[in-house]
């Protein structure tokens, strides 16, 4: 089973959730009110690519901003330890780099392959919106929320969202710049467990190996006797 890996060589959250840790709606949100969006910034002010999470294939294209649904082909491992079908929903990627990637419904990317990118369609500035939610992919992806965002504009979401702090594990060679403050986990994290497991193992040979000497030097000493 693949893991849900995270997407950028360069993690920099430019707006975070529009919840509190709680779960109440944080309305000081500049338009993720009420959703567990993320938008990411890249490195810096460019257009960083993104690479496919796992396997994926494109559902739904839409809009101004050029929304792109991308579905798993199967179950992947999530950072909270569950493994599940996803969704992910990209926005704000130009014209010209849909077309160069070729991003159509039907299209499969494989975990790793460029498949999104940067950009600024529906947007200001660089970068990427996203979401993801559990799967089924539903026909339009996404629902309007009774909440509304500064703009006193109601806030869409993805179906059946996730946090995705909760989903994507974050692989050891991601450069993080801003976490967004979240407790995401890494990937190196494991290794730090079989370190740990490692080093217990190894306390525990030396202890074997000293009580081995002591019960050696009792025996001898009871010879003596
Ligand atoms: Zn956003």
């Amino acid at each position: 089973m693949q893991n849900c890996k995270f997407f950028m060589e360069h993690m920099r959250v430019t707006q975070g959730y529009g919840r509190y840790s709680n779960g109440n709606v944080d309305y000081t949100s500049y338009s993720h009110t009420g959703s567990y969006a993320l938008d990411f910034g890249g490195k810096d002010l460019g257009k960083d690519w993104a690479y496919a999470p796992c396997d994926v294939k494109v559902v739904r294209i839409y809009g101004v901003y050029n929304a792109v649904w991308f579905e798993s082909l199967d179950q992947v491992m999530c950072a909270d330890g569950k493994a599940r079908k996803l969704v992910f929903m990209l926005l704000h990627i130009d014209d010209a780099d849909m077309k160069a990637l070729g991003i159509q419904v039907g299209r499969i990317f494989r975990q790793g392959e460029k498949f999104y990118r940067e950009g600024s369609a529906g947007a200001v500035g660089n970068h990427i919106h996203m979401e993801v939610g559990a799967a089924p992919f539903t026909p339009t992806g996404w629902q309007k929320t009774n909440i509304k965002d500064r703009t006193n504009a109601y806030v869409w979401k993805i179906n059946s969202q996730l946090k995705p702090h909760e989903v994507f594990i974050i692989p050891k060679d991601t450069v993080v710049m801003n976490d967004g403050g979240y407790d995401w986990f890494r990937e190196d994290e494991r290794d730090e467990e079989i370190r740990l497991l490692r080093q217990e193992n190894t306390d525990l040979r030396q202890q074997l190996q000293h009580y081995t000497a002591i019960v050696e030097k009792i025996g001898s000493i009871l010879d003596t006797l």
